[in-house]
């Protein structure tokens, strides 16, 4: 497709370019972050234009999710179309507003996580919209609020118990049916020493010898036996110490010291269960060696296990032979909404979108123009699907 020619570029091209322009950064990031009311706008004149119903859900003043339906009569076999519209920060990111095409590329923040899924999700709804014999079952659009810190909008939109039988997250899988994913345990760990002065060491207890003893555990102990444990499709689950703080002067025998760890858990590891065991285990293996431990909890997450006889799974491999893409089924190792739609309302869930996690975030986000026009070929073709799968199979 010859993308230089403005008029022969596939509409959810258009429509993403159209939203790169739209600065939606997360304001908890970043003072200067927009929001997502422009984007909210943006969308709403389009669905509007469109015919389709726009409702606004407000999560934070100025920020509201925007809920987007198609009725066709098959309340009961409503899919779920779920895709964020804020981004990180735009950072040192040059241009990060202006869509710039090169080498098959579309740059701009946001194109990748997760616009790009959004623009092709919008463009099933209009197609369906223009042409409602289309669907295969109702449709629902959630546009949501701050997916990239703490999920609110989709929790908000899970309040509202709208029927759902099944759910596509739009996030950047390369084009592949995602149905697995990690979930998370973050917790803060503090050792508690007695402090001194540093040239009588003897008299304290030294909270950062004591973490060491942690550290090493973790380092020489955990990480071997989580490595030894495979999940076919997302790989093993890894414990991180990505920060640590201790000490307040060089001549005191500190007496805090405090890390926080990440630990990723593979399907099957439920997280209040893995964070209870990973407390008790270091307390118990530790205690021996004078470490004095206390833990606060900073998020848990759940992973995504989605059966692959959900008929989501079905309708997405058919949807996307159907459109000439890959029907392998994979996994991810890193979170979105879709475990909180499985775990919290049974919606059977998958993710799929254009691009590559590896450039989200980053100073160069881009996404392949070739995987924009096919996520939302894929995106209409589900919507055809779902409904009547269910349908011919029941
Ligand atoms: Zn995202």
């Amino acid at each position: 497709m010859a993308v230089e020619d403005l008029n022969e570029r596939h509409p959810a091209l258009r429509i993403l370019e159209d939203m790169i322009r739209i600065q939606s950064v997360n304001p908890h990031f970043d003072p200067g972050g927009r929001g997502e009311g422009d984007m909210a706008d943006y969308i709403e004149r389009r669905c509007a234009a469109a015919g389709l119903k726009v409702t606004r859900q407000t999560v934070f003043p100025g920020r509201d999710n925007l809920i987007i339906e198609l009725r066709v009569g098959k309340p009961d076999q409503t899919l779920l179309f779920e895709a964020h519209m804020d981004t990180v920060t735009l950072g040192a990111m040059e241009n990060a507003l202006e869509p710039v095409y090169r080498d098959g590329r579309l740059y701009g923040r946001g194109a990748c996580d997760t616009k790009g899924s959004l623009a092709g999700m919008l463009y099933a709804m209009e197609r369906c919209a223009a042409q409602p014999g289309l669907a295969g079952g109702d449709l629902v659009l959630c546009a949501s609020v701050d997916e990239e810190h703490a999920y609110r909008g989709l929790l908000a939109f899970l309040e509202l118990d709208i029927p759902v039988a099944g759910a596509v997250v739009g996030e950047p899988t390369e084009l592949g049916i995602t149905v697995a994913n990690k979930g998370c345990v973050r917790v803060a760990l503090t050792t508690h020493g007695k402090a001194a002065h540093s040239s009588m060491p003897a008299e304290g207890d030294s909270a950062i010898i004591q973490m060491m003893r942690v550290i090493r555990f973790i380092h020489e102990r955990l990480e071997p036996e989580l490595a030894a444990r495979v999940h076919p499709l997302c790989g093993s689950p890894t414990i991180v110490v990505g920060t640590i703080r201790g000490g307040t002067q060089i001549n005191i025998v500190p007496d805090r010291c405090v890390i926080e760890i990440d630990r990723r858990l593979i399907p099957g590891e439920r997280p209040e269960i893995v964070e209870h065991e990973l407390i008790e285990r270091l307390e118990r293996e530790l205690a021996s060696e004078g470490v004095k431990l206390t833990v606060e909890r900073l998020l848990l997450d759940w992973a995504l296990d989605t059966p692959q006889e959900a008929p989501i799974v079905q309708a997405a491999r058919e949807a996307a032979s159907g459109v000439g893409l890959s029907d392998r089924l994979q996994g991810v190792t890193y979170g979105c909404d879709a475990s909180k739609l499985q775990e919290l309302r049974g919606i059977p869930s998958i993710v799929y979108g254009p691009g590559s996690i590896a450039e989200a975030h980053t100073n160069h986000e881009w996404v392949p123009v070739s995987d924009v026009e096919q996520a939302a070929e894929f995106y209409l073709q589900l919507a055809r699907t779902f409904g009547r799968l269910g349908a011919v199979k029941g």
